[in-house]
């Protein structure tokens, strides 16, 4: 039904059946239970299972299927993976001791993650270690190093559950947060309080609380103010704790919290920058000249192949803060009323559609080439020789070929364009008193790296598995 005071907004839970599915503490559980279950199998494969890439169920289903699709419903859905994410699951039910129930005692030390941290700096770090170590130790085409890494990443989050409060590891640590925060910002749903002004009066606050119903927000999110979709896991817990049923889930236009955006933060503008640069990198790994200007730079200084690597990865996250800083300089000059500081962090999220579309484009190649080789995977999961649904000797191919994908990429990347100058325009209009010379030098800034993404994409590949 359309909400009577955001009309462009319909609210899922004015339907019965949605709320009250919602509003039932086994739901997460349900959608947690296959997740943690097949995490269990992928971590199987790895360890006992066939090492050949082309052929194991790890890196098939993970790093084809599983992170293609997952940028694919960021965009289409927002954080909706949080809902059923394995790792944050079974940090829950550890901290819990129960997979769905709602207990007061909770077996954490529940400290509180020291502020300096409270913000994407961890997560940063986060992403490029684990960004790097794909590189290093070739992730993607190894199920053993891949479970080693989950294991590793679930240790993690389990010491993590116990010693601090709530889930802190999701909102501060996990290395794809600021990724899946930020690019949820362009999907067509949103969890929020339905009045605001409900919240101010509500004495309660059962949201921050939590009551008998459910838990207070794990990532310490308030309805009454939020207003982006960066941080909120769509745990459902303040459906059922808020007594005076407050809560919308609304479905709106793209890039809803990009066009209303009124708080920003620096820590999300470098991420936002850093995620730009780590993205064009890995696209161009995955080119053939990419092999000839490494081996050329590995004899021009005498480097090896690692360094050499390491190097141009670091310069690839860099270069875009860089290059992005010397448009604001530029903008700067060109109205003088407008601070460095906001301008650059404000301006920054009008880059959001474009990185999406660009990590998108990438992905989507992944998926179309290369995701029916699940298959035969399915059948012989471990390689033990099984034929379970009799498609082991199915031979996987393309599903378009790659002049369909290439048409498919780069109407991608002309709406994420279109997104980024239309998100662009209105931060303008709305934080820089309609200042359109200041946008300029960022429109230049979003055509460099539109271009040079086309050129990329129409590179010859090298694919992974
Ligand atoms: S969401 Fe509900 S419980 Fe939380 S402040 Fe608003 S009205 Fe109160
Ligand atoms: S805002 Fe609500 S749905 Fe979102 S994480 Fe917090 S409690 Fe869960």
């Amino acid at each position: 039904m359309k909400s009577e005071d955001r009309p462009d907004r319909y609210d899922l839970l004015d339907n019965e059946s949605i709320r009250s599915i919602l509003k039932n503490r086994k739901t997460q559980f349900l959608f947690q239970l296959p997740a943690v279950m097949f995490l269990v199998l992928v971590v199987f494969a790895g360890f006992f299972g066939i090492q050949n890439s082309n052929r194991s169920l790890v890196t098939n289903s993970v790093w084809v299927i599983w992170w293609s699709l997952l940028i694919i419903s960021l965009a289409v859905a927002g954080r909706v993976w949080c809902l059923m994410c394995p790792f944050g699951a079974i940090g829950d039910w550890v901290q819990r001791r129960t997979f769905y129930k709602k207990v007061n005692d909770t077996f954490s030390l529940n400290r509180k993650l020291p502020v300096k941290f409270r913000n994407l700096s961890l997560a940063a770090v986060f992403f490029l270690v684990i960004t790097w170590a794909d590189f290093q130790f070739n992730l993607v085409n190894s199920p053993l190093n891949t479970a080693y890494f989950i294991v590793a990443l679930l240790g993690l989050i389990v010491i993590i559950s116990i010693i601090f409060e709530r889930r802190s590891f999701c909102r501060y640590v996990c290395p794809i947060t600021g990724l899946i925060g930020l690019y949820s910002m362009f999907a067509p749903f949103e969890l929020r309080a339905k009045e605001k002004e409900t919240c101010k009066t509500c004495k309660e606050k059962y949201c921050i609380s939590g009551n008998e119903n459910g838990y207070a927000c794990p990532v310490f999110e308030y309805p009454g103010t939020m207003d982006k979709n960066n941080h909120c896991v769509l745990c459902t817990e303040c459906i059922k704790t808020c007594h005076r049923n407050n809560i919308s889930f609304n479905i709106r236009s793209f890039a809803g919290d990009l066009f209303t955006l009124t708080k920003i933060r620096m820590d999300e503008a470098l991420f936002i920058l850093i995620l730009l640069g780590v993205t064009i990198f890995q696209t161009l790994i995955m080119i053939r000249p990419w092999v000839g200007f490494t081996r050329d730079l590995m004899v021009y200084t005498g480097a090896s192949y690692d360094s050499v690597r390491f190097i141009l990865f670091i310069t690839a996250a860099v270069v875009p803060v860089l290059v992005y800083s010397i448009a604001i300089g530029t903008s700067k000059l060109l109205d003088i009323k407008i601070s460095f500081k906001d301008i650059f962090t404000g301006y920054t999220y009008s880059i959001i559609p474009l990185g999406l579309m660009m990590h998108l484009s990438h992905n989507i190649r992944h998926l179309l080439e290369e995701g029916t080789g699940i298959i035969p995977v399915l059948s012989d999961p471990f390689g033990f020789g099984w034929n379970l649904f009799g498609t082991s000797g199915y031979i996987p191919a393309p599903l378009l070929n790659i002049n369909n994908i290439l048409l498919i990429q780069w109407l991608m990347m002309l709406v994420g364009l279109g997104f980024s100058v239309s998100v662009g325009k209105n931060i303008s209009r709305r934080m820089f008193h309609g200042s359109d010379s200041a946008y300029i030098p960022v429109l230049i800034f979003v055509l460099i790296f539109f271009v040079f993404n086309l050129w990329v994409l129409g590179q010859p590949i090298m694919h992974k598995h």
